[in-house]
């Protein structure tokens, strides 16, 4: 077994184009703050961006705040101080680390990027249901803490088929949030503008899912933990020109990668498929935990789920309901079960790793026996492991570890 220790991930170069991008989106959103020159919405991860970009707003992104507060092991400290004020330890761990660091008066963005205090004050708040409801008690809070409205588009859940009154019903939530919208922004709604931003969303949307799909190739250039930070750009930056020049970039290099053989990780022995959150605290070693052991994570339901297709310029409301409703995490079990399986068979996957994550239960896809349902289908095993994306008192790293070595033993045997 490879000492963990004397692993050395590989870096892509693109990585740091991407990690100039965020640089410059934070210094933004932060001299816009402190200018008031620029109007600031937040937005959660599979909100309505668009809309907001059209409309002038700089957007500012709480989960991907929460996800560096994980990934800096900031958030155990910080959950607590939430929990305090009523907001249980079961809920969401973004929620109660966000709202805990706003508590404690810190920030990660402080540590990182100089001269940054913390996240931008905003002028309004837009959530949509369509991932969980936590998203709107979330965005509540600041909305009282900050003063400022909050608007919201209340999502179904479960949805096996994506039906036209499901459509008429998320467009119609949509078109609404503008007016409220206007009277912030103090501009009128452009629909030319709007279509604009609908089709380099889209244009980031298609690059994203070329970049994702790069990890068909035998071996794989990229892994799930290069993913989880890769997809930045995606999140916050999706609508604007700056992210899609990101990913020409990673493009390239992937397809360099795939042209000279060179895998992500070396001697690549076995390929496993990811389900649920990463465990932000943990990705580095969990990416030489599996290095070690040959095996290339690769693919994973939580990188697809910015990759909108049916976004559309010339039908932008209508295609952004459905992009926001096709999503896996607003799907039933059925649908689920038929989008792994492809995704297992494009990817060549030879074992599925699932991630209970404690405290979101909406991303934790193990529990109501899709897993076992998934094993009769297709023949590929699974491993469960429990922990969480941000609370790491929910996870242990010696059962995990030996879990993982067990499950790809296994594998191992079955080749
Ligand atoms: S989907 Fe999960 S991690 Fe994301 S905001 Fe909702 S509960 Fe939190």
């Amino acid at each position: 077994m490879a000492d963990e220790k004397k692993i050395k991930l590989k870096r892509l170069e693109s990585s740091k184009v991407l990690g100039k991008f965020m640089a410059d989106y934070y210094y933004e959103l932060d001299g816009a703050a402190k200018s008031g020159e620029k109007k600031i919405a937040w937005c959660t991860s599979v909100g309505p961006a668009e809309i907001l970009r059209a409309m002038g707003f700089l957007v500012y992104f709480p989960e991907t705040h929460s996800a560096m507060l994980g990934s800096s092991r900031m958030a155990t400290d910080l959950i607590p101080k939430a929990n305090a004020i009523g907001y249980s330890p079961n809920i969401c761990s973004y929620l109660t680390a966000d709202v805990g660091a706003y508590l404690e008066g810190v920030s990660p963005l402080a540590n990182i990027f100089k001269g940054i205090e913390g996240p931008p004050k905003p002028d309004v708040l837009v959530f949509n249901t369509n991932q969980c409801r936590d998203v709107q008690d979330w965005f509540k809070f600041y909305g009282k803490e900050y003063n400022v409205p909050v608007l919201g588009v209340h999502s179904y859940v479960g949805v096996e088929e994506v039906t036209d009154d499901y459509l008429l019903s998320i467009k119609k939530q949509m078109e609404s949030l503008v007016p409220g919208l206007e009277e912030v922004a103090g501009t009128k709604f452009d629909m030319d503008r709007f279509k604009e931003t609908v089709a380099t969303s889209r244009e980031c949307s298609e690059l994203w899912k070329k970049v994702l799909d790069c990890a068909a190739a035998k071996p794989s250039p990229l892994t799930f933990f290069d993913g989880t930070t890769l997809m930045g750009a995606a999140v916050v930056g999706r609508g604007t020109e700056k992210a899609n020049e990101c990913y020409r970039a990673l493009l390239k290099e992937l397809e360099d990668r795939i042209a000279a053989g060179e895998g992500a990780i070396d001697n690549e022995r076995l390929r496993i498929y990811w389900d649920g959150m990463p465990v932000w605290g943990r990705l580095s070693s969990h990416a030489k935990l599996f290095a070690g052991l040959h095996t290339s994570v690769l693919a994973s339901t939580y990188c697809n789920s910015w990759i909108f297709s049916a976004l559309d310029p010339d039908d932008p409301f209508t295609s952004m309901a459905r992009a926001y409703t096709e999503l896996f995490i607003v799907r039933g079990d059925h649908y689920k079960e038929e989008y792994i399986s492809k995704m297992l068979d494009f990817f060549k996957v030879d074992g599925i790793v699932y991630h209970d994550a404690m405290t979101c239960p909406n991303n934790s896809n193990c529990r109501y026996g899709l897993p076992q349902r998934m094993e009769k289908l297709t023949g590929i095993p699974s491993l469960t492991i429990n922990g969480d994306l941000n609370d790491l008192r929910l996870i242990s790293d010696e059962q995990t570890k030996t879990n993982v070595e067990a499950f790809i033993e296994q594998l191992e045997e079955n080749r």
